[in-house]
């Protein structure tokens, strides 16, 4: 009787999914990150969501990096108390890792764009701080010949979807690549901030001067991308420079 009737709830669950698939006119929901069928649309299944670790505090009020232990309203981590980065605040959703590798890339590599909505709405629940009093979001710029390979820029994409969760409005061109850096993948901290000096720059007749704008990327792997895309802005008179990415990588044992 109790096994027809968990049957009967289980089939009922399943004719219900079915249902509402039909009704969205779309297929059964799947992971963001590995395809699984899930219960709800743009979310992970549980053996995914398991493995991904999302930040929260305590953290470093500067750049969020997660302590083990509550350590104050105001405190810093090492890296920020050795030296103040040129952005005023950084915070990310998740840590980039093997288990978050697949997800982030989807939206890199994949046909996927959709899974930006996804993205855009913990990037918003996740930078609340830094979005807090924030004019305009302005996304990392491709090079315009890489912009060609891949047809869209994710940090871009990413900027609309933090738009679209509540953000403020997007300054999708203000910041240019003024020219093509070597991919990065390989190069060590100091290398990658050699690699990325002048790179960019402001548009011509755009202005930031006392507005407060926060950057959006994809990944903060050492900071020096954002790092050196927060030393135009503050050299063309932003007020303050926030940070918001999707993943943030750590060193190991950090
Ligand atoms: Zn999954
Ligand atoms: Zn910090």
């Amino acid at each position: 009787m109790l096994a027809s009737a968990t049957l009967t709830s289980r089939i009922a669950g399943r004719l219900q999914r079915i249902g509402r698939a039909v009704v969205d006119g779309v297929l059964p929901p799947r992971c963001l990150s590995c395809g699984e069928i899930v219960d709800e649309p743009d979310a992970l299944c549980g053996q995914c969501w398991s493995g991904i670790t999302f930040f929260a505090p305590p953290w470093c009020m500067l750049c969020g990096l997660p302590f083990p232990h509550p350590m104050g309203e105001d405190a810093l981590c090492g890296l920020c108390a050795r030296g103040r980065p040129v952005w005023d605040q950084a915070r990310a959703v998740l840590r980039y890792d093997k288990n978050s590798r697949r997800l982030v890339l989807g939206l890199k590599h994949g046909d996927r764009t959709h899974i930006a909505t996804a993205f855009g709405r913990w990037m918003y629940r996740a930078g609340s701080e830094v979005l807090a009093s924030a004019d305009l979001l302005l996304p990392v710029p491709l090079h315009w010949t890489r912009l060609f390979q891949r047809r869209y820029n994710q940090a871009a994409l990413l900027a609309q979807a933090v738009r679209a969760a509540g953000g403020p409005d997007v300054a999708a061109d203000w910041l240019v690549r003024r020219r093509r850096t070597p991919v990065q993948g390989h190069l060590g901290p100091a290398a990658r901030e050699r690699n990325v000096r002048g790179a960019f720059g402001m548009r011509a007749r755009r202005s930031v001067v006392g507005k407060r704008v926060v950057i959006i990327d994809d990944v903060m792997t050492t900071g020096a991308t954002v790092g050196e895309c927060a030393r135009v802005l503050k050299r063309a008179g932003a007020s303050s420079v926030g940070v918001l990415t999707l993943a943030r990588a750590l060193r190991t044992g950090a």
